[in-house]
């Protein structure tokens, strides 16, 4: 039985403490019930006692005549006056009852009838007050509590024989009276109750109700154990081991043991419906997991042989690239040389040819150009091939771009001439020198400058500026733009003439020959340097090539 912060020591111990406390309450109110019912009937019995020789007193006053007449019908005191015949009831009775009494005064005759402390106190307070009729409270004579009464005495006119005016003069009994007038306060009757027997009386009832309380806590607690055993901690505990069972796995587990009619049972009743419920739902799931798994794994085995027919496609692809590039390598090399030589004999022709017609000159002018063309639209085949079949190693340099741009003015200025463009070059001095292959930078700006010149109508402009700025990796680099006033690129075409042998298909451009081949090599030869290359334009407004290239290219 492990009892440790159980569900059962915790409510036996909180109805122990509800017992206790309960009972205590209890007790303590019937103490103070029977100590105020005991106060009441010894301050009956003392007020009867009291009484009694208060009438005694009277009786003996009243007889005094009779008693103190002799023989002859003549007086003769007796000394049986109240005062003396109080002393001697009050002797027997002291002696046998356990009770005391006697008659007190402030100032006595007789020793015998002196006040104590308490009595002196009661006395001022009874003289004082006409209207206080008794007075009790507790004391402690001899080590021993005791209950005292008090009840007034005052002259009358019997007692003034003994105790009137005139003061001083002997009384009968031969003490000096004391001048005392009728209605004024005499002193008083003393009873003492000894407390001995009411205490013994509550102890007694006071220890057996702490036996009862103790038996009230242990049945109490007996039954609560009980109770709590049967209607909680039982069901409780089936249920528990029924959950750890489920917890473990045995989805067929069911409460069977609890037979009580209450909530209990209805938890037993949901779990047995939960678990049930559970049961079938795992075996729905098994079900449709084993469902799944075998569409998964027919999937999967789709995926695998379209991953690999994709896989040999790729080799085929990648073969036939590389055969296609090595074709057109070769091919554009074939075409080279009878190309070269065409256009040498043509020159030399034009150069030479003094005899020649102003028909033939045309000719042979024509021939030169389309020859010029097509060179180099088989150059930009060839290097693209080259290119794409990763032929192409990076010469490194360091490039000053003023100076590739004054060495390609060259070549451009024919054709800027022709078309009559203004041709500008801002290019602040402090510009530093890249770390670039020389032959390559050129070809993007031959590449980038051979369009502006294409796509500007005669008069136009274009201006080439160079700033120094950070890249994306923040690395020094340089910013180069190329800025026409030609026909421009519409947003939908700008995303594509990057793209090999892509040209904008508008009536404008149809007019223009080329290869759609230099747009994509310029972006080529950037990115081969770390750089990146884009475009700004608006149809009709002119483009802005822009392009960014490290100061020291990235890999030398
Ligand atoms: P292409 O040999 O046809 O010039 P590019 O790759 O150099 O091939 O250019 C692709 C297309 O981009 C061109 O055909 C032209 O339509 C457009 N293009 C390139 N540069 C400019 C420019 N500066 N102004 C207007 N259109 C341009």
């Amino acid at each position: 039985m492990v009892f440790k912060n159980s569900l059962t020591v915790k409510f036996m111990v909180g109805i122990a403490v509800i017992t206790i406390v309960l009972m205590s309450i209890n007790l303590l109110w019937n103490i103070r019930q029977y100590n105020s019912q005991a106060e009441s009937e010894m301050k009956e019995k003392a007020a009867v006692i009291a009484q009694q020789l208060v009438a005694t007193r009277a009786f003996i006053a009243l007889k005094q005549d009779t008693i103190n007449m002799n023989a002859n019908g003549g007086y003769e005191f007796k000394h049986l006056n109240p005062a003396a015949v109080g002393k001697g009831i009050g002797e027997i009775f002291n002696g046998y009852s356990g009770y005391k009494f006697k008659q007190i005064r402030p100032q006595v005759r007789d020793p015998y009838n002196a006040p104590d402390n308490f009595e002196l106190e009661a006395m001022k307070q009874l003289a004082a007050d006409k209207n206080l009729k008794e007075l009790w409270g507790y004391d402690e004579i001899d080590g021993k509590r005791v209950f005292r009464y008090l009840v007034p005495l005052y002259y009358d006119e019997s007692c003034l024989s003994c105790h009137g005016k005139p003061a001083g003069v002997k009384d009968i009994s031969g003490y000096d009276k004391e001048g005392f007038s009728a209605g004024e306060f005499a002193g008083s009757i003393s009873v003492v109750f000894p407390m001995a027997r009411f205490e013994a009386a509550q102890r007694t009832n006071v220890s057996s109700q702490v036996v009862f309380i103790l038996f009230m806590v242990f049945v109490s607690i007996g039954l609560t154990y009980l109770m709590m055993e049967h209607i909680i901690i039982m069901p409780i505990r089936e249920l528990t081991s029924k959950v750890v069972e489920l917890g473990r796995g045995n989805l067929s587990a069911q409460v069977t043991e609890i037979q009580t009619y209450d909530e209990m049972r209805s938890l037993a009743e949901e779990f047995n419906t939960m678990a049930s419920k559970l049961h079938e739902l795992y075996n729905n799931l098994e079900g449709k997991v084993a469902e799944r798994t075998a569409l998964l794994s027919k999937a999967n085995r789709r995926l695998l042989e379209q991953g690999n027919k994709l896989q040999a496609m790729n080799a085929k692809l990648t073969e036939a690239d590389r055969l296609k590039s090595e074709f057109l390598a070769v091919m554009s090399h074939e075409l080279r040389t009878p190309l070269t030589a065409i256009i040498a004999f043509a020159e030399i022709l034009l150069a030479e040819g003094d005899t020649l017609s102003s028909l033939q000159r045309e000719y042979l002018q024509d021939i030169f150009e389309s020859g010029h063309q097509l060179l180099s639209q088989i150059n930009d085949i060839l290097n693209m091939s080259k290119i794409e079949a990763g032929l192409v190693k990076l010469n490194y340099n360091q490039v000053n771009i003023s100076e590739v741009l004054d060495h390609l003015r060259h070549s451009i200025s024919p054709l800027l001439s022709k078309k009559g463009l203004a041709f500008a070059v801002d290019i602040p001095a402090d510009i530093p020198g890249i770390v670039a292959d020389r032959e390559k930078v050129t070809h993007i700006f031959r590449n980038l400058i051979g369009n502006a010149i294409k796509f500007t109508p005669a008069g136009g402009a274009i201006r080439i500026t160079a700033t120094l700025a950070d890249d994306q990796q923040n690395l020094p680099a340089v910013v180069v733009k190329i800025q026409d006033t030609g026909i421009g690129i519409s947003r939908e075409d700008q995303k594509h003439i990057f793209d090999k042998f892509r040209q904008v298909d508008s009536a404008e451009s149809r007019e223009y020959p080329g290869s759609g081949l230099g747009l994509a090599l310029a972006r080529n030869l950037v990115e081969m340097h770390g750089g990146r290359i884009w475009v700004e334009s608006e149809v009709g407004r002119g483009s802005t090539f822009t392009f960014v290239l490290p100061v020291i290219a990235k890999g030398c």
